[in-house]
């Protein structure tokens, strides 16, 4: 099956059981003060869950774009060394707004994996929540007994608060959820280890698949539990693992998700994806970040200097040190992907095909201005590490690296990582929060690095206007 049939087989499913199949909330949010980028389905949906609003449809599926490189959910170091982590994915999801609970949400998603899909019943771990005593909580025994009847007792796992119960915040809805793993090890390693000693263990051929969440209760201002008049079910599968399971192959990058940008990552740079692990890491780091940029982009968010855009930049940045370093890339190269991707994409998500252009003209130049500066930043840094002492590099000369060369910290942290040194990060902060105070007194120039992208008509691109040494604004203009 290919990862369109498996996207549109989703959605069929769930259209079939009366969902209403609504598009994906823009990657970018701008209207929620507590969350920069959509990190799960539900966002969308939060106020339904509050009870500030009602749903006009009362069940709903889709399939949303996602990001997880800030706040709660923040798989950035994860991303390229495993093989199942992204930081931008698909989050595959049904909803009931107090319409239907567990028994549906689960006897459904058991059908749509072992009858629609096909999935091997034998390779399929479920996981239910055990209680807490914090909570006075016991043994979600409804759910257990719900999975009892269609699968072994010992493929039923028990599960914790931080794996089986899900909050939205420190107040409001919350519930247990059940989640099911997928084991994709050879009959041989099965036979040595039980898969459901591996479920949760970040076991690379043992993963999680589905979040089955079922929202029941409120958590009060003081800390306890009521239960919520209107239960709901919220739910997330990631699309690119599913394609894993399903394709028959052992990692994310493996499906035809991710080959096709392996495949011109390696055209570019004359490498083999799986000969060299320092490269692969780097190859997947590459095909993956691209996806985070250029659906941000799509979205109208800009790479800039600050906020959300200043997370997008950090993720180019990191792409380009990635290729520099590792597979010899000196020239711009991410922005030659922009195409693959669309081809890939283009159909699931218009958004992306309609800015290709954009995409690719911001893509290219983010890497020509940092690529300018990156060589000689390296240099530089590699002079700090070897007149460290202590393994401990000083935090004013790592903020100098990010003034004058434009190093994200981040960045600085992973190289020094990488040559066994730590970062004097409270220096850097020092650094940082006195030039700030310098430059609040400087006159500021007033920027947006929120573009609407497509109003109501097309926009054409205009070029790059130089303002200050660092901060590049786009221009455009309304055709
Ligand atoms: P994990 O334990 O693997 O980090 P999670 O428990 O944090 O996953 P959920 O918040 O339950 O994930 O999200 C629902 C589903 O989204 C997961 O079951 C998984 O399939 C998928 N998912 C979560 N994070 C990522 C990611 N960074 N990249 C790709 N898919 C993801
Ligand atoms: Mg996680
Ligand atoms: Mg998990
Ligand atoms: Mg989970």
């Amino acid at each position: 099956m290919t990862s369109s049939e498996i996207r549109e087989n989703f959605l069929a499913f769930f259209k079939g059981k009366d969902h209403t199949i609504v598009p994906s909330a823009p990657m970018v949010i701008k209207d929620d003060p507590t969350l920069m980028f959509t990190n799960a389905g539900m966002n969308q949906f939060k106020e339904y869950f509050l009870g500030n609003s009602k749903s006009k449809y009362p069940r709903i599926a889709d399939t949303q774009k996602c990001l997880r490189v800030s706040g709660k959910h923040n798989d950035l170091e994860e991303v390229g060394k495993d093989t199942y982590h992204h930081t931008m994915f698909e989050m595959l999801g049904n909803w009931s707004f107090g319409d239907y609970f567990k028994k549906e949400a689960i006897s459904w998603a058991w059908e749509l994996l072992t009858e629609v899909y096909k999935l091997d019943k034998d390779s399929l771990y479920v996981s239910v929540f055990e209680g807490s005593e914090d909570d006075e909580l016991e043994l979600d025994k409804e759910a257990y007994d719900l999975w009892k009847a269609i699968v072994p007792e010992d493929r039923i796992i028990l599960g914790s608060k931080k794996d089986n119960f899900w909050e939205m915040g420190d107040q409001g809805p919350c519930g247990p959820c059940s989640e099911i793993h997928v084991d994709l090890r050879s009959a041989k390693e099965k036979s040595k280890i039980p898969g459901a000693s591996l479920v949760n263990q970040d076991h690379p051929e043992v993963v999680e698949i589905w979040n089955l969440v079922f929202i029941q209760y409120n958590r009060k201002a003081d800390g306890s539990l009521e239960s919520l008049p209107e239960k709901h079910v919220d739910t997330g599968m990631g699309f690119e693992r599913l394609c894993m399971a399903l394709q028959g192959v052992k990692s994310n990058y493996d499906t035809d998700v991710f080959r096709p940008i392996l495949k011109e990552v390696e055209t570019i740079t004359g490498e083999t994806y799986g000969s060299d692990p320092k490269k692969d890491i780097a190859m997947r780091v590459v095909a993956d970040h691209i996806r985070a940029v250029a659906f941000s982009i799509a979205d109208g968010q800009l790479p800039s200097n600050g906020g959300a855009g200043y997370v997008i930049r950090r993720i180019l940045r990191r792409a380009v040190r990635y290729g520099f370093t590792f597979l010899g890339l000196h020239e711009p190269f991410l922005y030659k992907l922009v195409k693959v991707l669309v081809t890939q994409m283009g159909s699931a998500f218009p958004e992306l095909k309609k800015q290709t252009a954009l995409i690719e003209n911001v893509v290219r130049e983010e890497e020509h201005s940092f690529l300018k500066t990156l060589e000689q930043g390296l240099i530089l840094l590699d002079e700090v590490i070897a007149q460290t002492k202590d393994k401990e590099v000083d935090g004013q000369k790592a903020f100098e690296l990010y003034d004058t060369f434009g190093f994200p910290i981040d960045l600085t942290s992973l190289i020094l990582s990488e040559k066994g040194y730590t970062l004097d990060e409270a220096g850097f902060e020092k650094a940082m929060q006195e030039q700030k105070s310098r430059s609040r007194s400087a006159s500021e120039v007033a920027k947006d690095d929120w573009q609407v992208v497509h109003p109501n008509g097309e926009q054409e691109f205009l070029g790059y206007d130089q303002l200050k040494a660092e901060v590049r604004l786009l221009k455009y203009r309304k055709i």
